[in-house]
């Protein structure tokens, strides 16, 4: 087995260039499949919908009092003041259970049921009890203050469609109608794997050349905020052997696995050896800065995304590339929205590759501005908290301040 980039042939070296588009296509080709699950409407927040969802009955289901008061017949409805005998009273969740008669009234709920013959609910406000229990009806009242079966739904109608994004509104609606469970499409199972030897956890103590692993964690909280169930978050050294264990063993856990480092033409970048040897590369090379070498390919039937080892790189190729997928498997096909604002400040490094910057924007008495956050390096991490949308910067170009520039606002989706 090929041990190291520099070794022999040079297959590993010559890369083809896509772009971003095509990239993005080929991910989407192979990309698993949507797929639903029943679960209980409580613990849908932030899933998205996989069924319509149709009222089974209408909404109110009954003629419903809009206030507390007193009912009275239509034919009581006239003479005011009247005096009516009370027959019952009605809270919310009862029923009157006998027919109410002429010059009787009930006392009735805000919520309750309003027995049939009931044609107007009179305020308390404008009533007053008598000693006897007798009830004066002061005067009338214009609104029945009634609200009718199926004022707000019909029975059958459209309560919440397909690819609806679940928030609590949604949820309490389903639950209005009694749903239990509803289809929702399945978070999917993600592995994060982070390669390379210089690579220290946070209980370690600081070691000479080493660095704290940043991109795994960044990784983890990216997925998570994107919805997907990361099922492995670790780190290994660089070395094949151990890679392809743990590729043959993360495959069989996860949907997609994501991976950060080794994908260069350096001696030790294995993920670019596994990535050729794996039969299925996707792509090895993007004309993109940062994050050229960004590479995918199929290993044992699961998608690897392997992301560069740089900090800004693996922050943006996450957005780039992988946040779409991860939200497209859950249903949420909404398009990228790219907006176009006039940059802050010159940007005067031409590059032959599309460079993607990240930014910050702010509106302005002239418009919206983006403007670079921190420093452009890929190996920067100190700006990520901080970006709060990506621009772009066309190959071969010289931008100078107040020259527009497509801008992707975060999250990026
Ligand atoms: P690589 O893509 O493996 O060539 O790594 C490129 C650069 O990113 C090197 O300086 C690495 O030390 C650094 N790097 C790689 N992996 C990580 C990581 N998980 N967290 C932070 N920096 C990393
Ligand atoms: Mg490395």
């Amino acid at each position: 087995m090929k041990k190291y980039a520099s070794e022999g042939e040079d297959m590993y070296l010559n890369r083809d260039v896509i772009t971003l588009a095509q990239a993005k296509e080929r991910l989407a080709a192979v990309a698993p499949k949507k797929i639903t699950q029943e679960k209980q409407v409580e613990e849908t927040l932030g899933y998205i919908l996989a069924q319509d969802i149709i009222a089974p009955f209408p909404q109110p289901a009954f003629r419903r009092s809009g206030y507390d008061g007193y009912g009275i017949l239509a034919e009581d409805d006239r003479d005011y003041p009247i005096t009516l005998t009370l027959a019952a009273e009605v809270p919310a969740g009862s029923e009157l259970k006998k027919k109410l008669q002429p010059k009787e009234t009930i006392r009735i709920m805000t919520g309750a049921k309003v027995p049939d013959e009931v044609a107007k609910v009179i305020m308390l406000e404008n009533t007053h009890m008598l000693a006897d229990g007798k009830v004066v009806i002061k005067a009338g009242s214009r609104n029945d203050n009634i609200t009718p079966i199926g004022e707000e739904f019909e029975k059958g109608a459209v309560l919440l469609t397909k690819g609806t994004l679940i928030n609590a509104g949604a949820i309490s609606l389903m639950s209005a109608f009694g749903f239990a469970t509803c289809l929702v499409y399945k978070r999917p199972k993600v592995a994060i794997l982070a390669t390379g030897t210089e690579l220290l956890q946070p209980k370690d103590a600081p070691v000479a050349g080493k660095i704290y692993n940043s991109n795994g964690p960044l990784l983890e909280a990216l997925v998570k905020e994107n919805g997907g169930k990361v099922v492995y978050c670790g780190q290994i050294a660089d070395d094949i052997k151990s890679l392809e264990e743990k590729l043959d063993d993360l495959a069989k856990k996860a949907d997609l696995i994501l991976t950060t480092g080794g994908v260069s033409v350096g001696d030790f970048d294995f993920l670019a050896v596994a990535a050729k040897e794996s039969g299925q590369l996707l792509f090895n090379k993007l004309a993109m800065r940062p994050g050229s070498p960004t590479t995918a390919f199929v290993y044992e039937k699961t998608l690897v995304m392997a992301l560069s080892g740089n900090p800004g790189a693996c922050f943006t190729g996450f957005y780039l590339l992988f946040e779409s997928l991860l939200q497209n498997m859950q249903g949420n096909s909404t398009e990228i929205k790219i907006t176009k604002m006039k940059l802050a400040h010159d940007y005067q490094k031409p590059n032959s590759f599309d460079r993607y910057l990240r930014g910050t924007w702010e509106e302005t008495a002239t418009g919206k501005v983006v403007s670079l956050v921190g420093s452009d390096q890929s190996s920067a991490l100190g700006n990520l908290h901080l970006t709060t949308c990506f621009f772009k910067i066309p190959h071969d170009t010289v931008v100078t301040a107040g020259t527009e520039v497509e801008v992707w606002c975060l999250p990026y989706k």
